[in-house]
């Protein structure tokens, strides 16, 4: 496997907002990351400080196994950070080629990436002509231009609307499945779970998980248990069990959050053998939009 990128103790104050603290992941090659966390929690100062736009107040990172320089790995970087500016009276298709002048890159691959982007047919409008939905994937097929290993984008749907939205996400998995690494900020739990394969969750620049979105959702799940009358039985019959981790009590209702997969069969046979009837068993899964509400406030 190939590490594209490298953080270690990253750490980043502005005066005294801790903006990135002591963050350490890796990215490997052929992957889709999200960084999630609520607005304010360090993703884009994450981003610019990787992009060579922020500079650290301490730790490092490191490009491609440290094989390259800063400098030369970012040309193998695509990256939108912020609003891209376009010229609104040229086309897609002459703001593309500006760029790749500015850039000094080859121009043959324009209608390659404004394919990409579903942008081909609607080549020679003029910019100002474009929707932001539009505008945003003429951004992500400027980032493309040089064939990057890696493409990052901050927020990609910020301010679109539900069809924009999809739009973007589409196109963003398409990308991602032609081999492209992709590094996403987000502070919507959906847009993650439903683009990425991996996310880093951070909160006020702390990183709280990381690892396979999957697997974040992967838990024993919980009980959901009622008793008519007195519950002070059943409660301390669920304290004091093997595969219970913790009992909640909301007005009537009894939470009772495994720390090992077990039935509700078992649970209730468990339960009746004890003397117990209960009058309510449901056996959940916490949602993963909870377990992220967990992850950022409870900590
Ligand atoms: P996110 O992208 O997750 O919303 P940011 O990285 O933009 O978070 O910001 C993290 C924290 O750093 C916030 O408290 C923000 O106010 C602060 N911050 C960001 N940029 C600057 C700056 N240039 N000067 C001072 N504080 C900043
Ligand atoms: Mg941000």
């Amino acid at each position: 496997m190939e590490t594209i990128l490298s953080l270690k103790n990253l750490d980043k104050k502005y005066g005294h907002v801790h903006a990135v603290n002591n963050l350490s992941f890796d990215i490997q090659k052929g992957n889709v990351y999200g960084i999630l966390g609520p607005n304010g929690s360090g993703k884009s100062t994450t981003l610019g400080i990787i992009l060579n736009v922020v500079n650290r107040t301490s730790g490092s990172f490191s490009w491609f196994d440290g094989r390259l320089s800063t400098h030369e790995a970012l040309k193998k970087v695509g990256a939108i950070i912020e609003r891209p500016n376009f010229y609104p009276y040229m086309t897609a298709s002459q703001n593309l080629a500006l760029i790749c002048t500015i850039k000094g890159i080859s121009t043959e691959k324009i209608d390659e990436k404004l394919k990409a982007v579903n942008l081909y047919e609607r080549r020679h409008s003029k910019f100002k002509t474009y929707s932001l939905g539009m505008k945003q994937r003429l951004a992500i097929a400027s980032a493309l231009l040089n064939d990057p290993e890696i493409l990052i984008l901050d927020e990609p749907t910020n301010g679109l609307d539900p069809q924009g939205i999809h739009e973007i996400r589409t196109i963003i998995k398409n990308i991602a499945s032609n081999g492209t690494t992709i590094l996403l900020a987000s502070h919507l739990l959906d847009e993650v779970e439903k683009v990425c394969s991996h996310v880093v969750v951070i909160r006020k620049g702390v990183k709280l998980y990381s690892g396979r979105v999957d697997e974040m959702t992967a838990s024993n799940g919980l009980f959901e248990l009622k008793v008519d009358g007195n519950d002070s039985k059943l409660v301390s019959l669920l304290e004091t069990h093997t595969s219970i981790a913790s009992v909640k009590k909301e007005g009537d209702l009894i939470t009772a959050t495994l720390n090992n997969p077990i039935s509700a069969t078992e649970m209730n046979t468990h339960l009746f053998n004890n003397g117990v009837i209960v009058s309510h068993l449901v056996k959940r899964k916490p949602s993963l939009e909870q377990q992220f509400l967990d992850l950022t406030n409870n900590n």
